[in-house]
């Protein structure tokens, strides 16, 4: 079954390392999913990510609405929330990991190993960025980016690396160790399968909703990045409750939710396992780099990149995640054209975000209107 839905637009997408794999294997099996427009991958670092209502709960027990927050930031082993009125909340990092999701703790990859570039603070000084430049076309993005004066650049101090390494190296060691206990236990951590795309093709051909549920779901796998709302031609998955839901019929022969989950089996052609021997992928150079006219969570290149590629016009659209207007810290991705809002959607959200949803919504609510212009 291919889908229909999708155009030709081209996307800068910002998103942490389990959006960029979703993003890459919905990539890798056009002739299932159909072509997903997003065609320059932009990662974050991400050691951990929070469950929203947890972490909101946390603070209140500590006398913070979500409401006072300025900025948070973890760093140095604490957790830091900056609050409006000057106040500084820290706290070990290790109290606040009672609100990390479940799904962080079988996540391998620390620095979005398979993205055009990817930025992080780790191993830069304070207000820059560290970026890492994967693809030629990340490495060329990079340097006209520095060319038109949308960031500087510096080299990074090799003790920035080491640091680097190190923090990739134990993240993927601990989460190791925590997916072997679940499987001595549990259900296999299916991701972490070695298969390759002819025995992936076999295993998930009769595999639906209520498979992507029992393997994926159900056993804290979720990374909630909404490749599956996206992926389904039926539009029968609603994203409630902080977790995919299944609202119809599956007809007989779709498997795409299962097929575009970055959670279920990934193959060897699109995440190759020796990537678990080097603690930063592949890549071609590190460097410092800092937004010279833009502010941002650290060096605000993320947000400096963004309106390089839409001002120049090398990507029509962006996907950035902002806060919700009327729900504090609340992310939600937003598909846009506007560098403004990207300038808005700047510093980090430390929740899930169902990024791939707003793919989806967006377009069709623009084929929508245009029939409707049609019809007028
Ligand atoms: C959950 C999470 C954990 C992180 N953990 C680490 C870490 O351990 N070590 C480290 O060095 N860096 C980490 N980062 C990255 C870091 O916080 C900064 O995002 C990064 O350094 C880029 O900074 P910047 O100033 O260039 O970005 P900005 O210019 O401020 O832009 C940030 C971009 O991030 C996007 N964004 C914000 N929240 C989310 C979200 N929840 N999901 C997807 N996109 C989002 C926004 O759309 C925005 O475009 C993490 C980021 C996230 C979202
Ligand atoms: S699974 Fe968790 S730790 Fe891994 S990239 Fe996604 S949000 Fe970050
Ligand atoms: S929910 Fe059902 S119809 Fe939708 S993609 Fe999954 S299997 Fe197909
Ligand atoms: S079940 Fe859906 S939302 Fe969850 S990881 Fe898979 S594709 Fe993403």
């Amino acid at each position: 079954m291919t889908q229909t839905h999708k155009d030709q637009k081209s996307v800068a997408l910002v998103g942490t390392p389990c959006h960029i794999i979703a993003a890459e294997k919905m990539d890798h099996y056009p002739n299932i999913i159909g072509d997903v427009p997003v065609d320059f991958k932009l990662g974050l670092f991400c050691m951990e990510n929070f469950s929203h209502t947890y972490l909101k709960n946390f603070l209140s027990q500590n006398n913070i609405e979500m409401d006072d927050v300025k900025e948070f930031r973890v760093e140095k082993g604490q957790f830091w929330a900056y609050l409006e009125n000057g106040e500084v909340f820290k706290t070990p990092l290790s109290k606040a990991k009672t609100c990390m999701r479940k799904n962080c703790q079988v996540c391998m990859d620390y620095t979005s190993e398979l993205a055009d570039l990817s930025v992080g603070s780790v191993g830069s000084a304070p207000g820059w960025s560290t970026v890492i430049a994967r693809t030629e076309k990340g490495l060329k993005t990079l340097q006209k980016a520095e060319n038109e004066g949308y960031i500087e650049t510096k080299p990074i101090p090799d003790s920035g690396i080491v640091l680097l390494e190190k923090l990739a190296n134990k993240k993927k060691k601990e989460n190791r160790e925590e997916i072997k206990n679940r499987e001595s236990v549990a259900r296999p951590v299916l991701y972490r399968r070695y298969i390759n795309d002819e025995e992936f093709t076999e295993e998930v051909a009769s595999c639906q909703f209520t498979d992507l549920k029992s393997d994926v779901i159900d056993v804290g796998s979720c990374v909630l990045c909404g490749a599956c709302y996206y992926a389904c031609p039926e539009n029968i998955i609603a994203i409630e409750d902080r977790k995919p839901q299944l609202k119809g019929d599956c007809p007989p022969e779709c498997n795409l939710c299962y097929v575009a989950c970055p959670r279920t089996y990934l193959s060897q052609e699109i995440l190759n396992r020796e990537l678990d021997q080097k603690p930063l992928g592949n890549y071609i150079k590190i460097l410092s780099a800092r937004a010279t006219r833009v502010e941002g969570q650290d060096g605000g290149v993320v947000t400096a990149l963004l309106n390089y590629l839409l001002k120049e016009n090398i990507t029509k659209q962006a996907i950035v995640v902002d806060k919700m207007d009327d729900n504090p810290w609340k992310p939600e991705a937003i598909l846009t054209s506007d560098v403004d809002d990207v300038k808005k959607a700047a510093g980090t959200k430390y929740s899930a975000c169902p990024v791939f949803k707003v793919l989806k919504d967006n377009t069709e609510k623009n084929s929508k209107n245009d029939s409707a212009k049609e019809v007028s």
